[in-house]
């Protein structure tokens, strides 16, 4: 567990690394570490993340009652929603970095099979329904995905990571912003290649092993696990809300040969 000194610090550096790297502009985004099991630090509301001091953060219960005369960002109950549903997860970091937010934006999850170290080490990433920010319509549409993922877009917004300490988090953010950003290039360059279903279980055997993600990632919301031999157990299986699940593969051309046209079409003409 990090001391609270030290919290403040680290909030203050990551702060300063998510406007730096314009994950956040004005005052966008929002940080926080859970500093045991009752106390959550916070960053204000209406501050740029570039410019605060260690003074400025807001301690509060769970509930987000504030503990001191400090007030915590209006998104915290994002923050509190993520702790509730992952007692692992000890710090959430939330920004509107430009190629994944422009996912949230086009309605499109990042979850196609283009890279081998991100199936390693973040894996899906869904999109989650839109939801007015600050009220719990935006907590409810997150709620599903929270717990076999360790990021999330929200639709028209930006993007969550969270993780076992805020370097954690702030690197599955930057993975994912990253991930998005090679994806819209590969699109200049005539689109993505995916990788095949073996290199895929492959990956998710070695990731199993060496601890990156755990078995429940199985169960993450990215449709070419379905492609695979890779199965969800039923202790972590969600029925995730079908609206999110907007895959980046929507509107991917799909290709028929002449003959297979003409089978078809005959099909279609016998059932009539
Ligand atoms: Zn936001």
């Amino acid at each position: 567990m990090i001391d609270e000194k030290n919290a403040r610090k680290l909030i203050v550096e990551v702060g300063r690394l998510l406007y730096e790297r314009s994950y956040v502009v004005a005052s966008d985004g929002n940080v926080s570490i859970r500093l045991d099991e009752n106390r959550i630090l916070a960053t204000p509301p209406m501050t740029c993340k570039g410019r605060m001091s260690e003074e400025m953060l807001a301690v509060t219960d769970m509930d987000g009652k504030p503990l001191t005369d400090k007030k915590a960002s209006s998104e915290l109950p994002m923050h509190l929603l993520i702790y509730k549903e992952r007692p692992d997860v000890k710090a959430v970091c939330h920004a509107h970095p430009p190629h994944g937010t422009a996912f949230a934006v086009a309605g499109l999850a990042i979850d196609q099979p283009i890279l081998s170290e991100v199936i390693l080490t973040l894996g899906c990433v869904p999109l989650t329904d839109y939801g007015t920010p600050s009220t719990n319509e935006l907590t409810e549409a997150m709620k599903p995905f929270v717990a076999n993922h360790n990021a999330l877009l929200m639709a028209n917004h930006g993007a969550v990571a969270y993780g076992a300490d805020l370097w954690q988090a702030f690197d599955r953010l930057e993975t994912l912003e990253h991930t998005a950003k090679i994806a819209i290039l590969s699109r200049a360059l005539g689109g993505a290649t995916n990788l095949p279903k073996e290199a895929i279980e492959k990956l998710i055997d070695i990731r199993e092993r060496a601890g990156y993600l755990k078995a429940d990632a199985r169960c993450q919301a990215c449709g070419y696990l379905h492609e695979t031999g890779i199965t969800c157990d039923g202790e972590h299986k969600v029925s995730y809300p079908t609206p999110a699940r907007k895959s980046s593969a929507n509107g991917s051309k799909v290709s028929l040969s002449r003959e297979e046209l003409i089978e078809l079409l005959s099909e279609v003409a016998n059932l009539g």
